[in-house]
């Protein structure tokens, strides 16, 4: 479904997910306006016909700048975005989710704009007593970054009560082309993937046994643009995944098979901080209100990332 906003501001558009978002809707043909820091973006990953916002969205004088940026809608993307990372300083990762969130929100209501979007994450749910987890399971955060998601989406829930057309999408393991191979700390199968590609032995911290829900970033743009564009979506929060469990184990299988090399060697090791054990989305509630087909399969997915991965560093 084509957007409904006439400008469109993607915060952290310069990051892996926010910068197939933003280049779906530059390509449908809307105006979309890019802020991000850089702290773990590319300025070569806004899309072209973009415009773009180097600014700190923890500080005020970011607000002042965004202030005099036409836009009807927020796509909220824009975040510390590794678990592990939040226990090294908690401070600074509350203020990325939580601060920046407010401040946001509150220069959408000073600016009259409808309508926020926001990238929550499947870790709110910590150890979820029961799977699939639906999203009336009630938060249990294990990491400093899941405190931080889940404090942000009240905020946003505080303002869908003052007026505002939101949608908190909760997303599991996304993964695909363009995730910073260069970030080890961030995205499971990026970080295996970028093993592979340096010829190192993986390096998997934390059993093969534990499972997630992995979508690919195709579908995760689908579920953004059809969420932005639904009316059926103003004040739901949904867990947009592919709603199928993979092992670790399988995925760096399917990794290592989709890169031709079936044999290379795996080190594991101990798990990080605050990881999860299991997790699988029941994906009943988006799947009704916005339609959305099937998820590619992980062997698919997996295939054309190692393929787009390997052309975009001439490997093939
Ligand atoms: P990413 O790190 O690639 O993108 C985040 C972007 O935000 C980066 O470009 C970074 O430079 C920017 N940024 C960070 N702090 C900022 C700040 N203070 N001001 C301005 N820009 C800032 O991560 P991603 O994988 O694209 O994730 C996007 C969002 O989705 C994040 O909020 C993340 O927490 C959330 N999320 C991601 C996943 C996943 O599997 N990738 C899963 C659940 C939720």
């Amino acid at each position: 479904m084509p957007s409904p906003y006439s400008h469109i501001l993607v915060t952290g558009g310069a990051g892996f997910i926010g910068s197939h978002v933003a280049r779906h809707l530059v390509g449908q043909g809307a105006s979309v306006t890019v802020v991000d820091d850089l702290s773990n973006g590319f300025a070569a990953n806004v899309p072209p016909g973009a415009g773009f916002l180097q600014a700190d969205l923890t500080r005020e004088d970011a607000m002042d700048r965004l202030a005099a940026v036409p836009f009807d809608a927020v796509l909220h993307l824009a975040a510390q975005s590794s678990g592990d990372a939040s226990f090294d300083d908690p401070l600074a990762d509350m203020r990325s989710h939580i601060h920046a969130t407010l401040l946001l929100l509150r220069l959408c209501r000073d600016k009259g704009v409808r309508r926020f979007l926001y990238a929550s994450s499947s870790t709110i749910y910590g150890a979820a007593p029961k799977l699939p987890v639906d999203e009336t399971c009630p938060p249990a955060p294990k990491t400093f970054y899941a405190a931080g998601k889940i404090g942000a989406e009240a905020y946003v829930n505080l303002f869908a009560g003052l007026g505002l057309d939101t949608t908190i999408l909760r997303m599991p393991n996304v993964y695909g082309p363009g995730q910073n191979l260069e970030n080890k700390n961030q995205g499971m199968v990026s970080i295996y993937l970028a093993y592979l590609l340096e010829g190192q032995p993986i390096l998997v911290k934390g059993p093969r046994e534990r499972f997630r829900d992995f979508i690919h970033v195709a579908d995760v743009v689908r579920g953004w643009t059809e969420a932005l564009a639904s009316p059926a979506a103003h004040g739901k929060t949904y867990n947009l995944g592919s709603g199928v469990s993979a092992t670790v184990g399988e995925v760096v299988d399917l990794l290592r098979q989709a890169y031709g090399r079936p044999d290379h060697p795996v080190s594991w090791a101990g798990g990080t901080r605050g990881d999860q054990t299991g997790m699988v989305f029941d994906t009943a509630r988006i799947r009704q209100d916005l339609r959305l087909p099937p998820c590619l399969s992980l062997k698919d997915g997996i295939a054309d990332m190692v393929a787009q991965e390997k052309r975009r560093l001439s490997l093939d």
